[in-house]
């Protein structure tokens, strides 16, 4: 597995520090190397980038990167989803109303664009009173590789 070099500067930093600024957050090497990870590896579960932080920073716990998650995730740094039958993931690209396409037979997640570009996407036909903000949209499915190595069975295939 490939490990970020979270030590080189990246062209993100000056946007974070003032957007974790402006939430009053101070800007620690933790909260630095978590959003270094969770933008490294989009889609990552928690437990991924406790592995992809610890690259950088071996003493933080399991615990400390599970608080910040959750806190970059409130303040709308990192947005969290969470798949059918899988455990939550994170990414950094927010705001985009964008929706997900989840491959049920090996877990691949790629990003699709909000058909309409804006929340909430899809007009119920009940809304109950509720001034909507958002839809969650997963669209399931067998990713083009599991499509053809289910029809192929052939590992070495191109
Ligand atoms: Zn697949
Ligand atoms: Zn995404």
């Amino acid at each position: 597995m490939e490990t970020t070099a979270a030590a080189e500067t990246h062209p993100s930093r000056d946007a974070w520090t003032s957007h974790l600024r402006s939430h009053g957050r101070r800007v620690t090497k933790q909260r630095l190397a978590v959003l270094d990870a969770v933008d490294a590896v989009p889609h990552a579960t928690a437990e991924d980038t406790v592995q992809q932080v610890r690259a950088v920073l071996p003493t933080i716990s399991v615990q400390s990167v599970y608080v910040v998650l959750s806190d970059l995730a409130a303040i709308g740094m990192v947005s969290k989803f969470e798949p059918p039958g899988s455990p939550a993931r994170y990414e950094i690209r927010t705001g985009d109303n964008h929706h997900h396409a989840y491959c049920i037979s090996c877990g691949v997640i790629q990003d699709v664009p909000c058909a309409v570009g804006h929340a909430p996407c899809l007009t119920p036909s009940e809304d109950h009173g509720f001034q909507l903000l958002s839809a969650e949209v997963v669209f399931r499915g067998i990713c083009p590789s599991c499509q053809h190595s289910g029809a192929q069975q052939d590992p070495e295939a191109p």
